[in-house]
């Protein structure tokens, strides 16, 4: 049975975590979890790391009494344990200007399919809109960050610059005089500023997810959505399957190696 009270070192008292969608919570939601935690609890919220809502100083014995409180309020309590977490997210192309991908959307789909499944250990996932990498995903278990690569069309190109000016990098190159127009991939974080910047339709941006394992960065950027999913759940049986009681991700990689992991991804 899953547990949702976190126990407190005042005795007797238990903090309850609530779910946001994706860190986002509806007002009516906010103004549900003013009144729980003001007759449930010592009328305080905390946020956690995890984009969740928690309320401490709940009673065991009033829990019940606030489950059906949050069955009429559309709030979800967060399971505690060995578990997929709550997937974090910032806010993408939904509102950010920088976005390159609907981060929230991405996170609530991870979610949807594996929020609360029971694991060996538990596996914080994070979505992140563009390689400014706001959610820190190579600090999470499974990380998602949206990426577009520049295309060049030369026949459109004048030369002007601009697209060079805006790179923090220095991946571009371009010289007026010479007609010339060069990028170092290598050096290219895939922002996508430069598509932004080119008034001409000279670039074009080709949106992808990296997708990082513990933090290692093992496959090739995936420009399918639905592959992105099937690879996290892969990724997810390979370490139900494989991972010791209580052993994290990145301590499975140090024991097995990435080479098998991969290999079992590959076949996604
Ligand atoms: S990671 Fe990019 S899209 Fe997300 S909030 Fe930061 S700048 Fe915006
Ligand atoms: S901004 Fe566009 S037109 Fe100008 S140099 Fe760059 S690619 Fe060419
Ligand atoms: S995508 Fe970003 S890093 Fe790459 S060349 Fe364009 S501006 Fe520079």
């Amino acid at each position: 049975m899953k547990n949702f009270l976190a126990r407190q070192k005042q005795d007797g008292f238990f903090s309850i975590r609530f779910k946001s969608a994706a860190g986002t919570l509806t007002a009516a939601q906010l103004l549900a979890l003013h009144e729980l935690a003001e007759r449930f609890g010592a009328g305080v919220v905390n946020l956690t790391s995890r984009q969740e809502i928690s309320v401490p100083f709940v009673r065991r014995e009033d829990f019940d009494a606030l489950e059906k409180f949050c069955a009429a309020h559309e709030l979800k309590i967060s399971p505690l344990g060995t578990i997929f977490k709550q997937v974090t997210a910032c806010q993408g192309t939904q509102t950010c200007p920088s976005g390159v991908i609907d981060s929230p959307k991405v996170a609530r789909e991870l979610e949807r399919r594996h929020g609360g499944r029971e694991l060996p250990n538990k596996i914080t996932c994070a979505v992140t809109g563009c390689p400014n990498n706001c959610m820190k995903v190579d600090a999470n278990d499974i990380g998602v960050k949206g990426v577009v690569a520049p295309k060049f069309f030369q026949e459109n190109c004048i030369y002007c610059g601009a697209c060079a000016r805006v790179c923090r990098v220095g991946a571009l190159e371009v010289d007026r005089e010479k007609n010339f127009w060069t990028i170092d991939r290598d050096k290219c974080i895939a922002c996508g500023r430069c598509v932004k910047a080119c008034k001409k339709s000279a670039l074009s941006g080709v949106v992808g997810f990296k997708i990082f394992f513990a933090g290692k960065d093992l496959l090739p950027t995936i420009h399918d959505e639905e592959k992105l999913y099937e690879i996290v759940d892969a990724a997810l049986k390979y370490f139900s399957e494989h991972a010791k009681p209580r052993e994290r991700l990145s301590k499975m990689f140090e024991r097995l190696g990435t080479d098998e992991f991969k290999k079992f991804l590959s076949v996604v």
